[in-house]
């Protein structure tokens, strides 16, 4: 669904991404882990066309997307939960939905759908969202993602800011989202948590992959995940 190939991207002339390949396959949850500075962010901003790598290939779906513009790579089906939400505080939560529907070749999510993952949304629809919890708040972001019928979703730092029973009730929510036949790919500081969902994970360092493999690899093996992620 996703293949990320050799990609190397630049901030002006700072080199921060060395050569990174990344595959997500249909249906499939995958993590990308590593401390500050790693590169995670800036993978899904390469993804996303919002800092198109210099080198090397991005194609989603079958299509090369590597300097495609960001709004287009959305209606081919990639939704994005940007680290710091970005919704929008003045306006409902139902407008800050309306905003992100779209229909692309993936399954159309309407609002019915959103709320069949979280019933709880339902009942705050004419809240302001300046109004609402962390959690809301990222309930509103995933909601909106959904809304654009996307075939993959990129998550990044889902966990930030929220109280760890709140982390929980996030992750499991990926989980629906993958019996729903959608593709993850999370970014995520908070190692553990993000290992129990996933299916594969990548480890990055300095711009570049350093680990690839199972999940369940690294949930088993402490003395593997300890050098990789140190914990
Ligand atoms: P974090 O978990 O702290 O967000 P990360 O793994 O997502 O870290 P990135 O944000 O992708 O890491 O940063 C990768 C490298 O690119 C770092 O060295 C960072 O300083 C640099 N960088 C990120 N954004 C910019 C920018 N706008 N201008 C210049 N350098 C940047």
């Amino acid at each position: 669904m996703l293949d990320v190939a050799n990609i190397e991207t630049y901030y002006g002339e700072t080199q921060a991404l060395f050569g990174s390949s990344i595959r997500v396959n249909e249906g499939e949850v995958v993590s990308l882990l590593g401390p500050n500075g790693a590169g995670k962010t800036t993978t899904l901003r390469s993804i996303l066309g919002l800092t198109p790598p210099r080198s090397g290939r991005i194609s989603f779906d079958g299509k090369d997307i590597t300097r495609t513009e960001t709004h287009k790579i959305a209606l081919m089906g990639i939704g994005w939960v940007p680290d710091d939400r970005r919704i929008f505080p003045s306006l409902t939560v139902a407008r800050n939905l309306q905003i992100g529907v779209k229909k692309t070749r993936f399954k159309s999510w309407d609002i019915d759908d959103v709320f069949g993952i979280f019933s709880a949304l339902e009942y705050l629809m004419t809240r302001e969202c300046e109004n609402l919890s962390g959690g809301e708040m990222q309930m509103v972001a995933i909601s909106r993602a959904l809304l654009g019928s996307p075939g993959l979703v990129l998550l990044d730092e889902p966990s930030q800011g929220l109280a760890p029973k709140i982390v929980q009730d996030v992750l499991r929510t990926v989980t629906r989202l993958k019996n729903e036949g959608i593709a993850v790919l999370i970014v995520e500081q908070n190692a553990l948590a993000a290992l129990e969902v996933s299916d594969r994970v990548y480890v990055m360092d300095r711009g570049r992959i350093i680990h690839e493999g199972p999940a369940q690899e690294l949930r088993e093996n402490e003395p593997l995940r300890r050098k990789l992620i140190g914990m």
